[in-house]
């Protein structure tokens, strides 16, 4: 009788970088014979993986929060495993151990390859039966997987992407910029750049199996070069454009300090190259700039605005902003405001600050009271609402090419899909018309919403 295989859960928190981590785990497992459960049967696994986010101190209680009610299920089955991946597992290390001593073994971001052995030897040890995944042999009691591992083996494993059209392929991990607030330098470690040759056949591979869009992950993808460093981002995208197959590209996440020339004309002239880019601004003050180590100013951020809107007219930006840094006057915050109201970005990303243990900013001065940080994080959110509403609204009439990912999750009877600018569209499915994930289509849009659009397929 066929052996039953061992069952695992994943629950990821956190970025897409995480998501693509958690894929690759997945798959690292799946090809080890171990089958993934999803949410609701996650009590049935015989090991539960967390892959944790700590770039925020709400994400880290989260985890902890779910961790801490997972002790008495282990108490309930003393065979299930724990283990814990990602930028809190890197973070903590043996503190982890120390605060969750039912935990079995740990990985950081850079050594999730090692986490498949690690599972495949707990799991072992619990049978006390040779086979299945390699072991290895007898290791430390508890595996912490945490060391600086600036390799390429966490980026090159198997993933096993659940939905198509769209997929996610890393091109380099870590970051050198060591902005004051961010723990991802202390987490992931230094940028590490993949060879293009591996993404361009990653990206072959994906088209086979009928992927039609990827996005080019990275912590700061401007600054990608090739190991053989004769190739940096924009030479990477001239290839990437070549692959047959795929239809779309995009890529996330830029820092403004990197956005080259090159770029903007990737950009603007690529064909498969989408209409949008996320260039985190965090704050329109200088001051705060500053302290946040981002290593420019409001005017260069502007600069970089007008010339990709100047070589691409209707490209679509959003950004990241931080409310509340330490030390922020009223003035930066209006200067936030500002710089908001000037350049009118299509979608953003805003947080309070957040202190993160490491972190310089973590030792400054002028920490705000929590509803400071709130209320202009709430007036931030507010009138870029007004604002994302207003451009949306100015689609009304347009025809847009949208990309088909499957059914509407509110309206089983639409189908949704994504503009090249990245904007989501609903439309009532044409039954005449088989579509499927992947398709494109051209749409009427008929109502621009505040998060998506509506669409209808224009009349013959
Ligand atoms: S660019 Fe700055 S904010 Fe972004 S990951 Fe690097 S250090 Fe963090």
């Amino acid at each position: 009788m066929e052996k039953e295989k061992k069952k695992f859960y994943i629950r990821t928190f956190g970025c897409q970088m995480n998501f693509h981590d958690s894929e690759k785990i997945s798959g690292v497992l799946s090809e080890n014979g171990f089958s993934e459960v999803q949410d609701g049967d996650r009590d049935k696994a015989d090991i539960i993986i967390f892959n944790t986010c700590s770039i925020r101190e709400k994400a880290e209680q989260k985890f902890f929060s779910e961790l801490g009610r997972l002790k008495r299920l282990k108490r309930q089955r003393p065979g299930l495993k724990i283990a814990v991946a990602g930028c809190v597992a890197q973070q903590m290390g043996r503190e982890l151990l120390r605060r969750a001593p039912f935990v079995d073994c740990i990985a950081g971001p850079q050594n999730i390859h090692s986490l498949g052995h690690s599972i495949g030897r707990i799991l072992l040890e619990r049978e006390a039966q040779p086979g299945g995944l390699d072991n290895g042999g007898p290791g430390p009691d508890i595996d912490v997987n945490i060391g600086e591992n600036p390799g390429l083996a966490s980026m090159e494993l198997p993933a096993a992407r659940k939905k198509k059209p769209g997929a996610w392929v890393s091109i380099m991990y870590g970051c050198d910029n060591f902005c004051t607030y961010c723990i991802v330098p202390f987490t992931r470690g230094r940028e590490v750049c993949r060879p293009a040759g591996s993404i361009l056949d990653e990206m072959r591979r994906l088209a086979e199996d009928g992927f039609r869009e990827v996005t080019l992950l990275g912590q700061n993808v401007n600054s990608y070069r090739s190991p053989a460093g004769d190739t940096g981002f924009p030479g990477l995208l001239e290839m990437a454009d070549r692959v047959g197959g795929i239809k779309r590209i995009r890529f996330v996440t830029s820092h403004p300090r990197d956005l080259s020339e090159g770029l903007i004309e990737a950009v603007g002239g690529l064909e498969k190259l989408c209409e949008h880019i996320h260039l985190p601004l965090q704050s329109g003050s200088d001051a705060v700039l500053a302290r946040m180590n981002r290593r420019y100013i409001l005017a260069d951020y502007m600069d970089k605005i007008d010339r990709l809107r100047g070589r691409l007219p209707g490209i679509s930006i959003t950004t990241d902003i931080i409310a509340g840094f330490p030390g922020e006057t009223e003035e930066d915050h209006r200067a936030t405001m500002a710089a908001l109201r000037r350049i009118e970005f299509d979608g953003i990303f805003a947080f309070k600050y957040s202190a993160r243990p490491g972190t310089p900013a973590s030792k400054f001065p002028g920490r705000l009271p929590a509803e400071v940080s709130a209320g202009r994080l709430e007036e931030i959110l507010a009138l870029q609402d007004e604002i994302t509403l207003r451009k949306n609204m100015a689609l009304e009439g347009s025809i847009e090419e949208v990309m088909v990912e499957g059914p509407d999750e509110k309206n089983k009877n639409c189908l949704s899909g994504r503009t090249r600018t990245n904007k989501i569209v609903n439309f009532s499915a044409d039954p005449s018309m088989v579509l499927s994930a992947g398709d494109t289509v051209a749409l009427k849009i008929i109502r621009g919403r505040r998060h998506s659009l509506e669409g209808e397929l224009p009349a013959p």
